[in-house]
Parts: C-alpha cells; sequence; structure tokens
C-alpha cells in the first residue's frame, strides 16, 4: 500500500486536480485497490497558486509495483506532462494564476513525518525542501502532492466533489436543484451548504472548471448521502461522476497558537480594512471580515488583544481570528456637579474647570465607562478559507470530533 500525490493540474481548459485524480483511477490497472481519497489546502499565499490551492492524493494497493510505476510513467507522459505551461485566464478580478507546473509523487511507505505538511500549509516552501519520494514526476506540483501525502489526517473532515459534463464546462453556470440542496444542507454534519443568511448555495465553484459541486460534511456517510440526493435530483444537471474526498478543510491547521498583544493605534483604511498596530506587529483585519473588522474598529490603545491568523509578510499577521482579552482601563473629565455639564482641563496638572460656573476640581480624570472583554470573532461563512473551522464547533463538549 502506497499513496499517489498529484498537484498543479488545474487551467480553466484542462480542468482541475480533483478531476485529474479521478481520470486517473479511473485509468487505473484492474490489479491496483483504491482507498482513500485526499483534498488537501495548502499555503493560501504560495506563488504557484492553484485554484483554491488545493492538493490531491489517493491511497493505492497495486500488486505488482514495478509494474504500476511503468503504468504511472506512462500515464504521466500522455496524460498530464502536457498540462505543463498552459495559463489560465483572470478570474473575478482575482489575480492571474501563473502558468501550471503540474508535479506527481509516489510514496510506496508513507513516513511519519508531519514536519514537512504543516510547513507547506503555514509558510512558503521551496522545492529543495520535499522529502524524497519513491518516485516523482514534474515539477513545482510536487509540492502540494507531497505534502497531500505526508498529511497526518489526524484532524478532518469530508467532501463529496462531483464533475458535469465536458461541454458544460467552458460555462459558469452551473444547475444544482435548490430543493435538494435544502435538503443536503438539514443533513447533521453537512456544513458551509448554504449562507444561512441569504439561502445562497456554497458548494459550487463561480469560474468555469469542471466541478459542478463539493458539499462538506463532517462524516463521510452524510457527504455520499449529500451528493447521491444533489445528483439524483431532477432538476440538477446531470453529472460525470462523483467522489469523496478526506479533507483538512475547517481544520484550522494552517493555524498556529494565538498570538497576544497590545494595541497601540488604530487606522481604518477605504472600504473599512483596519490597521491594527500592536506591540507585536501590525495586524491586519480586511475589509471582507465583518466580526473581525467590528472589533478591529472598537479596539484602544491600551487594549490586550489576541489574534490568530497567517504571516504572508514578515511582522504582518492577517487576521482570521480576533478577541479583546483585557480591554484598556478607559478615563475621561468628571462632571460639574452643579450643572451636570462635562469639565474640561486648564492645562497639564492644573485640573478641571466646569465651562459653564468655572467651578474649579483638581482630580483631573475619572474612570471611564466598563468595557468587556469579546469572545473570539471570525470572518463570515463566505468570506472565510477553506481551512478555517467554524468557531461554533468549539463550544461542543467533544472538541476532538471530526467525524
Ligand atoms: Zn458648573
Amino acid at each position: 500500500m502506497g499513496w499517489l500525490g498529484l498537484d498543479d493540474t488545474d487551467t480553466v481548459d484542462e480542468g482541475c486536480t480533483t478531476f485529474s485524480l479521478h481520470a486517473l483511477i479511473e485509468a487505473l490497472p484492474n490489479d491496483v485497490k483504491v482507498g482513500t481519497l485526499r483534498l488537501v489546502r495548502l499555503w493560501p499565499y504560495a506563488q504557484q497558486r492553484t485554484r483554491g490551492n488545493a492538493a490531491v492524493a489517493v491511497e493505492l494497493s497495486p500488486s505488482n509495483e514495478a509494474e504500476f510505476l511503468l503504468f504511472l510513467d506512462r500515464y504521466w507522459r500522455e496524460h498530464l506532462q502536457p498540462l505543463k505551461g498552459n495559463i489560465s485566464p483572470v478570474e473575478d478580478g482575482n489575480r492571474a494564476q501563473s502558468a501550471t507546473d503540474p508535479g506527481m509523487v509516489w510514496f510506496s511507505n508513507r513516513t511519519k513525518n508531519s514536519t514537512f505538511y504543516f510547513d507547506a500549509v503555514r509558510n512558503h516552501i521551496s522545492l529543495g525542501a520535499i522529502p524524497e519520494a519513491t518516485k516523482s514526476w514534474g515539477g513545482m506540483g510536487r509540492i502540494g502532492a507531497t505534502a497531500a501525502v505526508l498529511w497526518p489526517q489526524d484532524k478532518m473532515t469530508w467532501e463529496a466533489v462531483c464533475w458535469r459534463k465536458k461541454e458544460r464546462w467552458s460555462t459558469s453556470e452551473r444547475s444544482v436543484c435548490d430543493e435538494a440542496l435544502a435538503k443536503a444542507d438539514h443533513l447533521p454534519g453537512t456544513f458551509l451548504t448554504r449562507d444561512p443568511r441569504t439561502e445562497r448555495s456554497l458548494i459550487s465553484p463561480r469560474g468555469t472548471c469542471p466541478v459542478l459541486f463539493g458539499v462538506r460534511s463532517r462524516t463521510k456517510d452524510t457527504a455520499k448521502e449529500a451528493a447521491r440526493l444533489l445528483t439524483s435530483a431532477e432538476a440538477t444537471e446531470p453529472s460525470i461522476a462523483w467522489r469523496v474526498f478526506c479533507t483538512n478543510q475547517a481544520t484550522d491547521d494552517h493555524l498556529d497558537h494565538a498570538l497576544h498583544a497590545k494595541v497601540q493605534s488604530i487606522e481604518v483604511l477605504s472600504r473599512g480594512t483596519t490597521v491594527i498596530q500592536t506591540n507585536a506587529g501590525k495586524w491586519l483585519a480586511f475589509a471582507e471580515s465583518g466580526d473581525v473588522k467590528h472589533l478591529a474598529q472598537s479596539l484602544c490603545p491600551g487594549d490586550e488583544i489576541e489574534g490568530m491568523g497567517l504571516n504572508p509578510e514578515q511582522g504582518v499577521l492577517h487576521l482570521e481570528r480576533l478577541r479583546l482579552h483585557t480591554p484598556a482601563p478607559t478615563k475621561e473629565r468628571p462632571m460639574c456637579i452643579a450643572c451636570n455639564r462635562r469639565m474640561k482641563s486648564m492645562g497639564k496638572g492644573q485640573g478641571v474647570r466646569c465651562p459653564t460656573c468655572k467651578n474649579r476640581q483638581n482630580e483631573a480624570w475619572i474612570e471611564g465607562k466598563t468595557r468587556m472583554s469579546s469572545p473570539w470573532t471570525q470572518p463570515p461563512m463566505d468570506a472565510r478559507r477553506h481551512l478555517a473551522k467554524p468557531l461554533d464547533w468549539n463550544k461542543e463538549p467533544n472538541k476532538s470530533r471530526n467525524g
């Protein structure tokens, strides 16, 4: 038994990595047993970022490994290597993707080394850092392919990915039955199926690619059940196939422990993006980050905060979680007892005076209204990373439950 990893095979014309894996599995010689499939999300800022930055892997048991490797050689040359150099057009205003540089790796024994996986999910990785595979093919894609194989799979969720008919790949429109979607959304364990506020579907990608939908669940069985519901509905367009992947989505694997800092200043930029200057560097709450941004904007100098996120550049934290740990004590000018007006400073160290009756007092400050610490905040579900775990899962009695 070994693991095959695959990455960076996506272009708009040629498909996406999950479909490349499906096609490869369909072409396998009969003696090769197929085990678990994996869809592994990686460092979202990678320079050679593929769509959604996902790599895939599959557990395979060939009865004759030498013959199986010859099959892989041939399959690589005929189907995967030719994808090299393809460039996807700019999608929905996102930045242009770099040229495809597919990679494939075969590990006949998966080492228990998870360090590489965590590096690949939290940092930029160079080709030189990859642990050696039994055999590997191609270029940059080997990074993600290897990370997908070395994922320890301690925490996991599931996603049933369904691919549409080839003649539909060039359109960005997709038909998935609304009623079936509502039913799938109500199955115990499915998540990020519909936006609860708008009931908008969250399971279909927006661009032109082979994926009709990907329905996420905390259990494998429910992922299958949801896929059956959706594909069998009359109002859902015909599809080629669907398969269930074990994934690191919603595991928080990309986040290290929480950082603690003291607020120095707050600056609100265009569209509400908020920069928190702290004694531990610059923390950014983006315009789309909802509660995180609102909390950031309410902070005061001296507040002690905690945050989690990724560091795409040195000293800058892109916030995915934020909480107010200890609010700074606030102070304000006292009120004039006679006039109930706020008193004003007469200059440094000279006390305060009522602007109406000119009453004076030496005590220049009193304690202001008490602010409360806040629980953790997180961006709304449609602005979250695939890797982000919903906060309310942490409130459940058994935290380690992952399906
Ligand atoms: Zn007064």
